[in-house]
């Protein structure tokens, strides 16, 4: 069971009202340097550990908000997204003077809804958080909010931090809240309300619970109903969510030292729910024939070469999933492909050194082996 202790790639999401928290420490930008600077701490605690760490942080607004000095009332969408551009960089600023004293680099992501489900753009921003954090900087991604409108937006950053746990699949994803877990009942309003430390399912009447009295408990945009929703979106992708009181100075030292929280486990692995998505949620766009020694190389896990492929079918573009068959149209596995269809036809059969030349760019090699799942006769077979 995935803990704290025990995560290897970890998804902390930070909201507004921790960063820009009515603090006695809220000067100039109105960030809230005390939390962050303690906050910044508890991160390098882990990546001491040689923990990979992924921040998502909300706030742009919130600082965009007073850069700007418009009115108290609601902001109409432009006026939100205007907030956003001039806070972002606040807020950025915020995060790198936080983690300076660490030695820790940070980078900016910024992702719209589009970046975690159209494929191709998925696989680009994946393809850039991995090196991130092959690199040890700590990416602190955000919504994009300057060019979403209201119908592509994630809207709350809880299911954003849950979908990009799913991109990197990652096995904890910390949602650091107002409330320190999930509850039987509204804890505010009915005493018997009972606290949940584990939840090893998400059964319908832990929904329930949340879908009730306690949809709306916390501020900001998400309440416990999103985090749930976060928590759904994570435990499908192998991913466990603890949900615990962002409002101290180390929230997750206090996790570690048993402080309240509520841990909601994953119904599989990240790996086979990424393999499970590849094998049977999408529909090949394609196939790739491959000669034997591809197909041996396939069945044994190792990552699909051009120089093994005979020919492709169909038209498919960078990222679409693909269907692999032997020379005798028999399915072994299916994968996401790294190349388009024109491009993969005009470099099968060549060595991967050889594709630079052809092409003017590389993409590595055809299928990944991280990309491929095995059809279920071959997995039976190996
Ligand atoms: N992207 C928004 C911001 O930075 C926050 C959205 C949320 O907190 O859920 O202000």
């Amino acid at each position: 069971m995935t803990d704290l202790a025990g995560a290897r790639r970890i998804v902390v999401k930070v909201g507004s009202a921790l960063l820009v928290g009515p603090s006695s420490s809220e000067k100039g930008d109105g960030a809230d340097r005390h939390w962050l600077a303690a906050f910044a701490a508890d991160l390098a605690r882990l990546r001491a550990r040689g923990q990979q760490v992924l921040v998502v942080s909300s706030g742009a607004v919130a600082l965009g908000r007073r850069r700007l000095a418009l009115p108290k009332r609601a902001l109409t969408l432009p006026e939100k997204q205007a907030a956003a551009a001039a806070g972002q960089s606040a807020l950025m600023r915020a995060w790198e003077e936080a983690l300076e004293p660490h030695a820790i680099a940070v980078a900016q992501v910024l992702l719209t809804r589009d970046d975690t489900e159209v494929r191709r753009r998925w696989l680009n921003a994946r393809a850039t958080v991995e090196t991130l954090l092959a690199l040890g900087v700590v990416p602190v991604v955000n919504e994009n909010d300057t060019v979403v409108t209201e119908e592509i937006r994630y809207g709350d950053n809880d299911r954003l931090a849950a979908r990009v746990a799913q991109m990197i699949g990652a096995d904890l994803l910390v949602l650091l809240s107002d409330v320190d877990g999930l509850y039987t009942a509204d804890p505010r309003r009915d005493p018997s309300a009972e606290h949940l430390p584990r939840v090893a399912r998400l059964t319908p009447q832990i929904e329930a619970m949340a879908g009730g009295a306690n949809s709306a408990a916390g501020v900001g945009t998400g309440g416990m109903a999103t985090k749930l929703a976060a928590a759904r979106i994570a435990s499908a992708a192998g991913c466990a969510t603890v949900i615990t009181l962002g409002h101290r100075p180390s929230p997750l030292q206090a996790v570690e030292d048993g402080e309240r929280s509520t841990i909601i486990e994953p119904s599989t692995t990240p790996a086979a729910a990424y393999k499970a998505w590849i094998a049977g949620s999408l529909a090949p766009a394609g196939a790739l024939v491959v000669d034997q020694g591809a197909a041996e190389a396939v069945r044994r896990g190792k990552s699909l070469l051009a120089a093994g492929v005979r020919r492709t079918e169909g038209r498919f573009d960078k990222g679409d999933a693909v269907v692999i068959l032997d020379e005798a149209g028999h399915e072994i596995a299916r994968g996401l492909v790294r190349y388009e269809a024109d491009d993969a036809t005009r470099i099968c059969g060549l060595k991967s050194a050889a594709i630079e030349a052809v092409l003017g760019y590389t993409s590595g090699p055809l299928v990944h082996a991280d990309d491929l799942a095995l059809a279920a006769h071959t997995r039976a077979q190996a």
